[in-house]
């Protein structure tokens, strides 16, 4: 199938489509990052996970791992907040 992964997502990149490359034999696909990018990736690198974003990815993951803790400890916080909350007004 020659559009097998249009449309599909590798970690923040969805593909677009397929783009000619005729310096190598491999298929290349050019594909939408989340932060806004474009990115072209070949296809053997976005089905072995090597070509996940346009290159935003290794700059953002610490941040991102930071924040998605720091919402998660909150979340549980807070909810821990309402299980302990004597005060039930759903009663
Ligand atoms: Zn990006």
């Amino acid at each position: 199938m020659k559009d097998d992964l249009i449309n599909k997502k590798f970690g923040k990149l969805k593909v677009i489509k397929e783009v000619p490359y005729h310096l190598t034999r491999y298929i290349n696909y050019l594909c939408l990052c989340e932060c806004g990018n474009e990115k072209e990736a070949l296809k053997h690198n976005l089905l072995k996970g090597n070509t996940k974003s346009c290159g935003c990815l290794k700059s953002e993951t610490h941040y991102n791992n930071f924040v998605n803790k720091t919402l998660e400890f909150l979340e549980k916080d807070a909810l821990e907040d309402e299980l302990s909350n004597p005060y039930d007004f759903t009663k």
